[in-house]
């Protein structure tokens, strides 16, 4: 399993170099900002969503640790162009996954499946997870009918602005 390890660990650090979502919008709908004091990740995410609720794009702005980086970067990679629905699924296998489950069979989930190592170091767990809980901070505060999809967590913290 070493050269696996290797691969999706060069996975990681390419998008901790470049990751995706760095053009800044015109006219972004929402504009959320996640910290998870645990490591110190700091992620700004603005999203903008077309009128049949599609997000059309996002933009980041990722300081932190190489796995927060990845993780946020992942998210753009794979939710650019989607519905919010289809955000909301993908954001609840990724949070399932990093606590503890495997990938759903027969879907693929591209570079994301670097990250699923991940869920075997609790804290860095915070790191990957930072994305997706400044995600769904967005998606209630662009639809407060997609409130009920905010978690708490005693860790991160999310504010919109
Ligand atoms: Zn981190």
């Amino acid at each position: 399993m070493q050269g696996l390890d290797d691969l999706y660990r060069e996975v990681i650090l390419d998008h901790y170099r470049t990751p995706h979502g760095s053009d800044a919008l015109e006219n972004p709908a929402v504009k959320v900002e996640g910290f998870n004091p645990l490591c110190g990740d700091e992620l700004v995410m603005e999203m903008s969503v077309d009128a049949d609720g599609r997000i059309t794009a996002l933009h980041i702005e990722p300081n932190g640790c190489s796995i927060s980086v990845a993780s946020a970067s992942m998210l753009v990679q794979q939710l650019s162009g989607k519905t919010l629905q289809e955000a909301i699924a993908l954001k609840d296998i990724f949070k399932a996954v990093m606590r503890g489950e495997s990938w759903p069979a027969g879907q693929d989930f591209g570079d994301l499946e670097a990250l699923e190592g991940v869920k075997n170091f609790p804290v860095r767990v915070k790191c990957a997870l930072l994305a997706w809980m400044t995600l769904e901070q967005a998606l209630a505060q662009y639809d407060p009918e997609l409130a009920g999809q905010v978690e708490a967590d005693d860790d991160i913290e999310v504010k919109t602005h």
